[in-house]
């Protein structure tokens, strides 16, 4: 199939670079994860657009990624076409407001913003990973949401129909967004702000916010940021008002490590590739040890974080993880 698939994608008109059987660890933070079959990286959203158009013709799955820092992908690889938005990085400056494609990353965005005196995203400084990505789960940290100084967000269809849609109307909440609950392609966004500030200030705050990640052991080893979710605890449960890393870190797992994944010594709710060679099977090993372990000892659920990417489902253990995902 990938044959007949190749020769025809030669012909539509697209301007991107196309690889086949792509290892997936060369683009996620926590390197790891098998091939995918035929991975395109467009130029522009028309390029996208026609992509998108082409697997709908053929039949062919199409999966989206940014920089990979929030996903876990299967040892098997990706079936289909994986889109990767790294070239789409446009990004237009208006009086008090900015358009940003999805590939931009979040610190150009950041920075951009900081430069004209807008106020408002400072806390995202240092945040690993594209706007895209952070629109579909709407990234959050320091008490803010990057949902939070969008104005709307423009995305390609699987029939490649372009759509408008309003921040208020994405649906956004706790890690989570319209986007992340249907199937479209997040082209590009719009963020307009109401406070201003002297860019020398905002750059301060810039560096406290990226100085708090580092201390915090971000950049040390290759991860995909925090696995679980903040948990929901009734109150007057011994683990009322604790975060998921400190939980894990109450069941003695800090350290534990199979194959080379490792709970982070810094931070519990950090699953870490120090050596880059534990393999996706290993991940998953260790997330629902941490999660029986979690449950026996405390009786709190908890639920990943961290997207699965590929055939990552088959066997009943792993739809478990899905679904806790999902619920
Ligand atoms: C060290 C570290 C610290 C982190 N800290 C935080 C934190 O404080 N807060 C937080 O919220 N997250 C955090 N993360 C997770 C991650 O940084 C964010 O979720 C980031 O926004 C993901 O962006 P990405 O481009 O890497 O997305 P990816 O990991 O590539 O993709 C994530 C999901 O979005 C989908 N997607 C990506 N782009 C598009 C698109 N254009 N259209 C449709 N779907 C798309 C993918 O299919 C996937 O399901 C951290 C990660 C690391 C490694």
């Amino acid at each position: 199939m990938n044959l007949t698939v190749k020769e025809s994608l030669e012909k539509i008109n697209i301007t991107a670079k196309v690889l086949f059987n792509e290892p997936m660890r060369k683009h996620t933070s926590l390197k790891c994860g098998g091939p995918a079959d035929i991975f395109i990286i467009p130029e522009s959203l028309s390029s996208v657009r026609e992509v998108i158009l082409f697997a709908k013709q053929h039949s062919v799955p199409v999966t989206f990624l940014g920089q990979g820092t929030n996903v876990l992908v299967s040892d098997n690889g990706i079936r289909g076409i994986t889109l990767q938005t790294g070239n789409l990085c446009k990004l237009t400056q208006y009086d008090t407001s900015i358009t940003v494609e999805c590939g931009s990353d979040m610190n150009s965005l950041v920075t951009s913003a900081v430069d004209r005196g807008f106020r408002g995203l400072e806390m995202f400084y240092g945040l690993p990973g594209t706007i895209g990505g952070s629109i579909f789960g709407n990234a959050g940290c320091f008490g803010s949401e990057i949902s939070g100084n969008l104005d709307w967000v423009d995305i390609i269809t699987r029939t490649g129909d372009i759509v408008r849609t309003r921040a208020e109307d994405a649906d956004f909440s706790y890690r989570s967004s319209m986007f992340s609950r249907n199937s479209g392609f997040i082209g590009q966004m719009h963020f307009s702000f109401k406070e201003f500030s002297p860019p020398s200030e905002l750059r301060q705050r810039c560096e406290y916010y990226r100085l708090q990640r580092e201390s915090k052991g971000h950049y040390i080893s290759p991860s995909a940021g925090s696995v679980f979710k903040k948990p929901k605890i009734p109150k007057g449960d011994t683990c009322f008002g604790l975060s998921a890393g400190e939980i894990i870190e109450k069941a003695g797992l800090k350290g534990f490590a199979i194959n080379g994944a490792e709970i982070a010594e810094y931070h519990a709710n950090f699953i870490i590739n120090p050596e880059q060679k534990a393999e996706t099977v290993d991940v998953i090993q260790l997330i629902r040890l941490v999660q029986k372990q979690v449950s026996d000892m405390f009786g709190v659920n908890l639920e990943c974080e961290i997207r699965f990417l590929g055939d990552i489902g088959n066997t009943e253990d792993i739809k478990t993880l899905h679904s806790r995902q999902l619920n």
